[in-house]
């Protein structure tokens, strides 16, 4: 119950200690591993447990950092939690020089188009602006390989179902895929069984 032996990047490491975990807890010692094998992982665990510290550094550990492309889409229910990602993000992925933006309404569409053109890692978003910039081509969706669902039941209660669909729709057929939700209602359910492939899946 370390995170030393997960196999994880030395600059990840570092950029986990410096941010003050110690230990993994224990959604992160059962789902970072399988995370970062690439393979597609469900996890359901009430918000509070670790989640976002899991799929952070299942991302972190497998860009390809020489290549400046979006590689890793992460969709949540708000704002305000798409930027605490962000800089969950950006504190774990310190040492690795990771580029990550988050693009969420309420905020400029033009300053959104330049920030994506100059070049990020990492999206992380609201399903709307997230769709919007994928329409435009701003947000270029071929290189992304991990698309994660962040609160995933939030999400569809407030009547983005459709929207990320249509955000599935966009992005490669070989990608990764992590659902995390406090429950599992019907439309959770129906995304896993449309959309991923032989999911892990972690109850916490
Ligand atoms: P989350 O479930 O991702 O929203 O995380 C809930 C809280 O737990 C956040 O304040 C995290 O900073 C904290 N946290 C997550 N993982 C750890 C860890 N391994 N050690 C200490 N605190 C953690």
């Amino acid at each position: 119950e370390t995170f030393d032996v997960m196999g994880l990047h030395e600059n990840l490491l570092r950029g986990i200690y410096a941010y003050g975990f110690e230990k993994p807890s224990a959604i992160q010692q059962r789902g970072i591993v399988p995370f970062c094998k690439g393979l597609d992982v469900i996890q359901q665990a009430q918000s509070g447990t670790g989640k976002t510290a899991t799929f952070c550094s299942g991302i972190l550990q497998q860009l390809d950092y020489n290549l400046l492309d979006c590689q890793a889409l992460v969709l949540a229910p708000t704002r305000e939690l798409a930027q605490q990602i962000e800089k969950v993000m950006r504190a774990l992925g310190d040492y690795l020089q990771v580029k990550v933006h988050a693009c969420v309404g309420g905020t400029s569409v033009r300053e959104d188009q330049r920030i994506l053109q100059s070049g990020v890692h990492v999206v992380v978003g609201t399903p709307g602006r997230v769709y919007d910039m994928l329409r435009r081509n701003a947000l270029r969706a071929d290189r992304i390989k991990i698309f994660v669902l962040d609160e995933a039941d939030e999400m569809l209660s407030r009547g983005f179902k459709d929207q990320i669909y249509d955000i599935f729709q966009l992005l490669p057929p070989a990608i990764q895929v992590g659902v995390f939700s406090a429950t599992m209602p019907p439309e959770a359910l129906e995304i896993t069984r449309k959309f991923m492939n032989k999911p892990v899946k972690i109850l916490v």
